[in-house]
């Protein structure tokens, strides 16, 4: 029999054992929300939980009860998120109990990737390691251990996603649910139809290349590395959002004095703006005092977000194929044709711009546009 890896199930005695031998804990993390018709509302907290496992069956250790709070959740059908401070407030006292109580490897798995919830939760194991100097812990998340593996690595309930259910909890995936249909859109599912794409065979491999590199991680705590749980959101981030938005050629609008437009996002995967850094109009930069997001989408939940509230645990989504509007209400622009540049930051770690010639309509004269 292998040695039983779930917190809850084991006696006093494995516990003590654990902490003499392999002093090694997880805490998986994951949300209940909606991934598309085919899939069950736990896809992140099952992920993360038998990535955790697995992993602890490689390096020893035990894993706690996953835990269903989660920020960023999309406001699709049937899904509860809460608001960062929240689980933080239940994060903080766990990380701080368990680092307290012996384990010296404390492993935060998070299946939902937002990246304002794991910028928080990060946050939470930094602090714990300050308090406890002897304590490595560390968030991460699927995609980012699988950011050097070739093919898709990252989506919301599409190839990727339905590929770990079809590997973790094939009985709760029905493939019948979505259109038959290759080129079929679905709510919730943010990149080609699962139907055609996802297969258990892809499930296992990234499964597996996901618990081999983390393996390797604690081992190196072993060996005297510490954690670090910033490097590899970098190394995502590159590989994941990279590429300019596009200018929308012909969507400009100025009145008196704003101007608006629109940037298209025509990559594969989403872009997470936490800043933006810039505006320039023919060459000269415009003041973004009182500037704005919106992005329509049905799910986004994004109407009309000041670029000055904008930050890592506070970030616009525009995900695939995806239109927003940028406002800057002194813009000072004019009608006509205009060469703009706008330059944003994206989940803190990169820059990307969108530019292009812009075609500006003006108001009537009368001072309304309909
Ligand atoms: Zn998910």
């Amino acid at each position: 029999m292998t040695d039983p890896t779930a917190y809850e199930m084991v006696r006093p005695a494995r516990v003590r054992r654990t902490l003499e031998e392999a002093p090694i804990v997880f805490l998986p993390i994951g949300c209940v929300e909606y991934h598309g018709p085919h899939l069950p509302l736990g896809v992140d907290m099952l992920t993360a939980d038998a990535m955790c496992h697995r992993t602890a069956e490689l390096t020893g250790g035990l894993v706690l009860p996953p835990l269903w709070l989660a920020a960023g959740v999309l406001p699709l059908p049937h899904s509860i998120t809460v608001d960062a401070t929240v689980l933080r407030a239940a994060v903080r006292p766990i990380l701080r109990q368990l680092a307290e109580g012996g384990f010296k490897t404390i492993i935060v798995f998070s299946g939902h990737g937002a990246l304002d919830h794991l910028h928080a939760l990060r946050e939470e194991t930094d602090r714990v390691m300050d308090r406890f100097p002897g304590v490595n812990a560390l968030t991460t998340v699927w995609n980012e251990l699988n950011a050097g593996m070739p093919g898709d690595i990252h989506d919301h309930g599409a190839k990727v996603e339905t590929s770990y259910i079809m590997e973790f909890h094939p009985e709760t995936v029905d493939l019948t649910a979505l259109e038959d249909d290759p080129e079929a859109e679905h709510v919730g599912v943010y990149a080609a139809n699962p139907r055609f794409t996802a297969s258990r065979e892809r499930g296992a491999a990234m499964a597996d290349h996901a618990v081999r590199r983390l393996a390797g991680i604690i081992e190196g705590f072993a060996a005297g590395e510490r954690a670090d749980s910033w490097v590899m959101l970098r190394e995502l981030v590159d590989r994941l959002q990279s590429g300019d938005l596009e200018v929308v050629a012909d969507s400009g609008f100025a009145e008196g004095g704003s101007l608006r437009f629109d940037l298209h996002n025509p990559h594969g995967q989403s872009k997470y703006i936490t800043a933006v850094r810039s505006l320039t109009i023919d060459g000269a930069e415009v003041d973004l005092t009182g500037a704005a997001l919106s992005n329509p989408s049905v799910g986004e939940g994004h109407t009309d977000t000041g670029v000055d509230r904008l930050g890592p645990l506070s970030g616009f989504y525009v995900r695939r194929g995806q239109t927003m509007t940028l406002e800057a209400p002194r813009a000072g622009a004019a009608p006509g044709f205009h060469d703009v540049e706008a330059v944003f930051t994206l989940a803190d770690v990169m820059e990307i711009a969108g530019r292009g010639g812009l075609q500006v309509r003006g108001a009537a004269l009368s001072g309304h546009h309909s």
